[in-house]
């Protein structure tokens, strides 16, 4: 036999019917036989080898979600398990080093693509910076009013002195969070991009606050 093809790429054919894929202009063919498609996102069409990771790689693509926000969790997790499945390092222990190097890149990749994707905030900035709009670190741009009341939250939490004040405080951040969660929904939906800025601004303060309470209601229950 002249060549046969692996046995994770059949395998993985059957758990995922992508159609061949003709890379973006950053992919410039497969460094073994220079062919331009993949069978999928990891491996070339022609030769079967794991490919070089363009510098642009893009999460959506890598774990086949649609480029948008609303995401539908369970189906990312298996999509994030099936591609890890794809370039496990067991797979790979008989080849040559480049492409055992290769393969714990793009776990890497993966790993950092599910974490990104998972996360609201952090799936929200990642749409974002693929629409060109980068959010900076400093508050220049919050509106003031919501920041004078994100310092009145935050010193009710300071003064809070039982976990039921505390779990009070909670609710209430947390229905702020799902009603900003929502309103970023609508906010991507109609590509509002400057608006889902702000709110992914405002969820960053309110997931803060979250996360105080949590450390204070931990302190509490330790004393
Ligand atoms: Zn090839």
């Amino acid at each position: 036999m002249m060549f046969s093809i692996p046995k994770y790429i059949t395998h993985w054919k059957l758990i995922n019917k992508f159609n061949l894929r003709t890379l973006s202009n950053s992919f410039k063919g497969c460094w073994k036989c220079n062919h331009s498609e993949t069978s999928n996102n990891f491996f070339c069409a022609s030769c079967g080898v794991i490919r070089d990771i363009p510098a642009n790689e893009d999460f959506f693509d890598l774990l086949n979600q649609r480029k948008q926000f609303k995401i539908d969790l369970p189906k990312l997790t298996q999509h994030f398990h099936l591609a890890q499945n794809a370039v496990h390092p067991d797979k790979f222990s008989q080849t040559s080093d480049k492409e055992k190097d290769l393969a714990s890149k793009w776990s890497s990749l993966i790993n950092k693509a599910f974490k990104t994707l998972s996360k609201t905030t952090d799936r929200g900035k990642y749409l974002l910076k693929l629409n060109g709009i980068v959010i900076s670190e400093d508050n220049s741009t919050i509106d003031q009013a919501f920041l004078l009341k994100m310092i009145e939250v935050n010193e009710s939490v300071d003064e809070a002195e039982t976990t039921n004040e505390l779990e009070t405080i909670r609710n209430n951040v947390a229905q702020d969070i799902d009603e900003l969660t929502e309103a970023l929904e609508t906010f991507f939906d109609v590509k509002d991009m400057e608006a889902a800025k702000q709110a992914i601004i405002r969820l960053k303060y309110l997931q803060n606050i979250v996360e105080t309470i949590k450390e204070k209601k931990l302190r509490f229950s330790l004393t």
